[in-house]
């Protein structure tokens, strides 16, 4: 790709992406993380296109992320005798906890969670099928919960039900959750999804799993319950990366809460050193189409201006038609939108002291940066801490990521603006150390003679969280012994 995007691209996988040939063009249209969504497929699936995921990239000689997505206790209805039923406004329904299998009809069917009859009462609303169906509660029985339809239609097997308003419950992590904690640490995932955390807690106790099954993914919280929207801050604290899940987060809220929302959550993400990734119905009509909706095109955009890190597909990519087109759609509308981002502005953190000694060379870097005409930034870094600091900042220099770990590599992916770059810089000779980082990016065409560069580094390398110094320097020829020129 010649033009260098800063805001990422998160997909999801699906039979869409089964054959290597449309997961190549996926990848080559500038995909960074792939999502297994284990709400759907069996384990097998999950595994085998983790692998083929892989094995791709590496062919293409690109670095890309797998985020594990785990299903959470959202709750579903049961299976229909029919396999679907037709709701009308008026009518009674009866949601019985005691239905197993698929005996449901137009009167009453069954659901996965035992406690609804506990957690409503009469005159609440519950909507089914992302909102799409709604009921609204009458009377608790026992353990049947007795609703009048007040918005009628289709309704098919295992559709999602929510409250307005939120309040179910259920914990965040199922028994199902806790084992698929463990597959993705087994797998390698670079990032595990909590879906519906209440707080932190739930957060914490997922970190706690992961650790135990030895995983070192980072762990996104998804904001899709009115109860993380009121523990906002504390989650984002506890968390790496945050999710605007706005599918079930728009049920719970209603939907016109979703824009303003969004440009908080990703405010705070930012402002709490945390990457946010803006989720769901991005462009959910090419799913079936060659091209997006203008109101699609502004959705993209608008995320990209409000400063996110990364835009995602769902079904676009899982079951789409035209996963490729849809990914090459978003590449052009965030490019497109990041001309229009001021060139250089610097928003400085809103709390005036900094805290770790990574951070302050991050600000400081970025503050030079955005006043000087510096063409890159070179962080050799361990850990990805000070690129994630450096790219909190609002900037259109590029942020390099050098590293010798994968882990870490493939952690960057996320981060608007840093470019993964695998370099070992432990066997090099600290005298010619700025010369071989920036040979690299010589060598990748992105640094010319003359060109300034910011390099930031730590006394020992190899050690986590120790960068203390930059460096400005200028580019020169590329050395002898690296140019095959010569
Ligand atoms: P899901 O999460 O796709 O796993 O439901 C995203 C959302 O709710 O928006
Ligand atoms: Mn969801």
């Amino acid at each position: 790709m010649n033009t260098l995007r800063h805001t990422k691209i998160v997909v999801t996988l699906g039979p869409a992406l089964d054959e290597t040939e449309t997961l190549k063009r996926v990848i080559l249209a500038g995909a960074d993380v792939f999502r297994a969504n284990f709400s759907h497929g069996s384990l097998e699936t999950h595994e085998q296109r983790i692998r083929m995921v892989r094995d791709t990239a590496t062919q293409l000689n690109k670095i890309v992320a797998i985020l594990v997505d785990l299903q959470g206790p959202k709750i579903r209805i049961g299976r229909f005798k029919q396999g679907k039923i037709f709701l009308k406004e008026g009518q009674p329904f009866i949601l019985d906890t005691r239905l197993e299998g698929d005996v449901g009809d137009e009167k009453t069917v069954g659901l996965d969670y035992k406690y609804l009859p506990r957690d409503v009462r009469p005159g609440d609303t519950l909507l089914l099928d992302d909102g799409r169906i709604e009921l609204n509660v009458q009377q608790i029985n026992n353990q049947c919960v007795h609703c009048v339809v007040t918005v009628g239609g289709e309704l098919s097997n295992h559709k999602g039900i929510n409250r307005l308003g939120g309040g179910l419950s259920a914990g965040a992590l199922t028994d199902k959750d806790r084992e698929n904690i463990k597959i993705a640490a087994q797998l390698n995932a670079d990032y595990l999804a909590i879906s519906f955390p209440r707080s932190a807690d739930d957060i914490k106790e997922a970190r706690i799993l992961l650790k135990a099954a030895g995983g070192t993914a980072g762990i996104i919280a998804k904001i899709e319950r009115t109860e993380a929207v009121t523990h906002i801050e504390e989650i984002i604290q506890v968390s790496d990366a945050i999710m605007i899940a706005r599918g079930d987060l728009g049920v719970e809220l209603g939907d016109a809460e979703l824009p303003a929302l969004q440009k908080r959550i990703i405010r705070l993400s930012r402002h709490f050193n945390k990457a946010a990734i803006t989720a769901t119905q991005m462009l959910e009509t090419m799913t079936y189409n060659t091209i997006p909706t203008r109101a699609e095109v502004s959705d993209v955009a608008n995320a990209v201006l409000d400063g996110t890190d990364a835009v995602m597909l769902s079904g676009e990519t899982a079951i789409g038609k035209y996963p490729d087109k849809a990914v090459a759609a978003m590449h052009r509308i965030c490019l497109s939108a990041e001309k229009h981002l001021s060139k250089k502005t610097l928003t400085p953190k809103k709390e005036p002291h900094f805290h770790h000694v990574d951070e302050a060379i991050a600000m400081a870097t970025m503050y030079t940066a955005n006043h000087l005409d510096i063409k890159a930034i070179i962080a050799l870094t361990e850990s990805g801490s000070t690129p994630l600091w450096m790219s909190r900042v609002r900037s259109s220099i590029p942020i390099y990521g050098l590293s010798r770990h994968s882990t870490t590599l493939r952690r960057m992916t996320l981060y608007r603006g840093v470019f993964p770059i695998s370099f070992d810089a432990t066997h090099i000779d600290r005298r010619i150390l700025n010369i071989e980082a920036i040979a690299t990016l010589q060598k990748a065409g992105v640094l010319q003679r003359g060109d300034w560069v910011i390099i930031t580094k730590g006394d020992l390398i190899g050690v986590h969280g120790k960068t203390n110094s930059l460096k400005i320097v200028t580019v020169g020829d590329l050395p002898n012994h690296l140019d095959a020129k010569k």
